[in-house]
């Protein structure tokens, strides 16, 4: 009989994400407002979309398995070296290579409880054993819990979003630095800044390239390259190093190399971004405002409104998908109460207004 190994075989046949492609088939739709997983509304940048056309062609070849122009790039923009740049098929991809390669089976990973699941999603795939640490009562991801419970566990790593995902959150680079130092000398930082592009430069960590920090960028949010799935770590030379050994050589896309690189110059279209997408936040807090929803404050191009009420929050969840708008809410206490609607366009927005108005004369407080 043929049967995985056994840590596969334990594995629940879970998925932490289900796409709203199965949510139309699943509920008969035929449209869906998609503001359920923080794509850009805005689309790639046109100049990426220029340059991914006109190589079309070309993807009867392999991309560069070095993505040495990308990394040029991206090295450029960081003030950094080309060897301390990795690029993979996206943030969840680097990440799995981060478990894969730091962290031996049975080691301990921490992590903040509902926060970003594909971390946890390779623990558990790599047999590493999980910590988790509730987030604090307002929302933000407890940094002394995380550190205290590294020091109890001797933990492998330790992982965090910021800006943070579900909440919105943001720690300034003092608050993260801080955290950084009071880490075990053996722990790696996972430092997940998928969302550095809505942020502020000078408010994020400055560049360090010590071995145990290693920092992930995409170009699925301000970029709008979800579906082309590329992103980057920035870390020390020998994490590049070590990562060469494990990723696949091939696996990241050719055409999604080409878009990265014409998005990466296109500075006006993501400062674009940037601002609609502020704009976007401040029309949600004013939408909460009017229909006297509390909404925590974002660095992110998503925003949470606190329904009060777990129950009432995944009912506003459902009743909103029945109207053809497709969000998604926190998973775990204390932002479980709350849903996550990603920024849209204009249109999308006034889409998700009129149905959540709606909805909240019906789903009683
Ligand atoms: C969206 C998101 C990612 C996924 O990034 P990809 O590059 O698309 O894999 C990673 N981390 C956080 C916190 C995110 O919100």
């Amino acid at each position: 009989m043929i049967r995985p190994i056994p840590l596969i075989a334990a594995l629940p046949a879970s998925t932490p994400f289900i796409g709203p492609e199965r949510l139309m088939r699943e509920n008969g739709l035929t449209e869906l407002v998609r503001l359920g997983a923080n794509e850009s509304p805005f689309g790639p940048s046109p100049m990426a979309v220029a340059a991914m056309r006109g190589e079309l062609e070309t993807l009867s070849w392999y991309g560069d398995p070095d993505a040495f122009e990308l990394r040029a790039a991206l090295a450029k923009k960081h003030a950094c070296a080309v060897e301390q740049i990795s690029v993979g098929s996206g943030i969840d991809d680097l990440m799995g290579l981060a478990v894969r390669a730091y962290v031996e089976p049975g080691a301990t990973a921490i992590t903040s409880r509902g926060t970003y699941p594909t971390f946890e999603y390779h623990v558990n795939g790599y047999g590493g054993v999980l910590e988790r640490v509730d987030y604090l009562e307002n929302g933000a991801p407890d940094l002394e819990g995380l550190a205290t419970l590294a020091h109890q566990k001797n933990a492998a790593i330790v992982y965090l979003a910021n800006p943070d995902n579900p909440s919105g959150w943001f720690y300034g680079r003092d608050d993260v630095a801080r955290f950084f130092a009071a880490l075990p000398r053996t722990t790696l930082f996972l430092l997940d800044e998928a969302y550095a592009d809505f942020a502020d430069d000078r408010e994020l960590l400055p560049p360090l390239f010590e071995d145990r920090l290693i920092r992930t960028r995409t170009f699925s949010k301000a970029h709008g390259l979800a579906g082309a799935r590329i992103g980057y770590a920035i870390m020390s030379e020998a994490g590049v190093a070590t990562f060469d050994k494990i990723r696949l050589q091939y696996g990241i896309n050719r055409n999604a190399q080409i878009g990265a690189l014409a998005s990466l110059h296109d500075v006006t279209f993501s400062s674009f971004v940037v601002e609609e997408t502020a704009r976007g936040r401040e029309e949600y807090a004013n939408l909460g405002r009017e229909l006297g929803i509390g909404t925590l404050a974002s660095r992110t191009n998503f925003v949470c409104f606190d329904l009060n009420d777990v129950k009432r929050a995944n009912a506003v969840v459902a009743e909103l998908l029945r109207r053809g708008v497709w969000i998604r809410k926190p998973g775990a206490w204390p932002l479980d109460r709350c849903i996550r609607v990603s920024v849209g366009t204009a249109s999308m927005r006034a889409a998700f207004a009129t149905a959540l108005r709606a909805i909240l004369s019906e789903v009683p407080a």
